[in-house]
């Protein structure tokens, strides 16, 4: 075994089918009183549950969150915040609204519970990312991360099966780099691991059975487990790309990652062997960029850039930003391959084993 470094980050999960009940007690235990809970304007509804849920200790509901986190919402939440004397802010749905609570704590300090309706993972990092003047700036501060992270697969149930797909691949793309990362040690591996099995199982049946609550349970357990290894561990090529493709050209966070990932992985398999070897095994298939794109394919997600819109001719430019600021990769990068591969991410075709 090679030497490593674990770190370990403090948070309290709290985790299973009907969960969502432990709230006020969570509340309690984080010597709070007044929660402002936040969601996106879709799930208001949800939202509202959570304040009935919480009776008194809401003090309101704050349902702006969107996409990148615009700095201007996160002034708005943080003033809302302070009017209403909140002490605490619960933040529920998906990425993007606990983007938005991570940005309050990151001037505030207020405590944040996470519950998370989508696999993300962000709930587990202390990764948070502000849009100012349409640049995404991302940075690393403990105080962001939640202090107690609620997962209950009930409130998944609802998450339309397309979106399910993609950020059930989002989510094993955290776990699938984990395994390559540079600072990758054991602990995390196994969880990475455990994470990819219990995705490629769950995401088919999801398909097959929305409201599966099994399926649901499976999925959540192995989200919270990406998000876990996406906070310990640096990412690699295949989250730069999809930063890039993402930031600049404004695609969808979830189904970006889903498309790139296969032909990522298969850009560093020779390189990552044993990763490779790993991600394939957890997924009971002989090829790891393969059996991602079947995943992918086999349960209606899009596999090619151009079906998100991108165009052609921006390719030359999402391969000069990737190549921009070099950061920790098994394989070098060089722009040829670099531009084949999105290439291919851009055509859909399925990588070569
Ligand atoms: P999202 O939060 O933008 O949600 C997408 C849509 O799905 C929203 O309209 C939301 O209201 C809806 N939704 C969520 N859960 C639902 C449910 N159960 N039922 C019905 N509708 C539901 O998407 P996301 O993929 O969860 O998050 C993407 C964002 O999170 C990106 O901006 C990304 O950068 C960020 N992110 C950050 C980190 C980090 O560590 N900082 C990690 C992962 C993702």
């Amino acid at each position: 075994m090679k030497p490593f470094v674990y770190l370990s980050q403090p948070s309290r999960v709290v985790f299973g089918q009907g969960a969502l009940a432990r709230l006020p007690e969570e509340i309690v235990a984080l010597g709070a009183h007044k929660a402002l809970v936040l969601s996106t304007s879709e799930q208001r509804p949800t939202a509202e549950q959570v304040a009935a849920l919480l009776g008194p200790r809401a003090v309101g509901i704050f349902d702006r969150a969107v996409m990148h986190v615009p700095i201007e919402t996160a002034r708005q939440a943080r003033d809302v915040a302070r009017q209403l004397g909140a002490d605490c802010a619960v933040a529920i749905g998906g990425g993007s609204t606990v983007g938005l609570g991570k940005a309050i704590a990151l001037d505030s300090g207020l405590p944040i519970v996470a519950i998370p309706t989508t696999y993300a993972g962000s709930e587990m990092t202390p990764i948070f990312g502000i849009t100012e003047g349409g640049l995404k700036k991302t940075g690393r501060d403990l105080r962001v991360l939640p202090r107690t992270v609620i997962y209950d697969p009930e409130l998944s149930v609802n998450l339309p099966v397309a979106l399910s797909v993609a950020s059930g691949i989002n989510a094993l793309a955290h776990a699938a780099e984990a395994l390559y990362a540079v600072d990758a040690n054991p602990v995390m591996s196994w969880m990475a691991q455990e994470a990819i099995a219990a995705l490629g199982r769950s995401i088919p049946r999801i398909t097959r059975q929305p409201n599966d609550l099994d399926a649901r349970t499976d999925a959540l357990f192995g989200a919270w487990l990406c998000g876990t290894v996406l906070g310990h561990v640096g990412m690699a090529l295949h989250h730069k790309l999809c930063h890039t493709l993402g930031g600049t050209f404004n695609l969808p966070h979830a189904e970006t990652h889903t498309i790139v990932l296969p032909h990522a992985l298969a850009y560093n398999a020779s390189a990552a062997p044993a990763a490779m070897h790993q991600i394939a095994h957890a997924l009971g298939a002989p090829s790891a960029p393969q059996a991602v794109y079947d995943l992918a394919r086999h349960n209606g997600a899009p596999v090619a850039l151009r079906d998100l819109g991108l165009r052609e001719a921006d390719l030359e430019t999402a391969c000069d930003l990737a190549l921009e600021n070099p950061y920790a990769n098994p394989r070098p990068l060089e722009r040829q391959a670099l531009r084949q591969l999105l290439q291919n991410a851009y055509e859909g075709v399925r990588p070569q084993p």
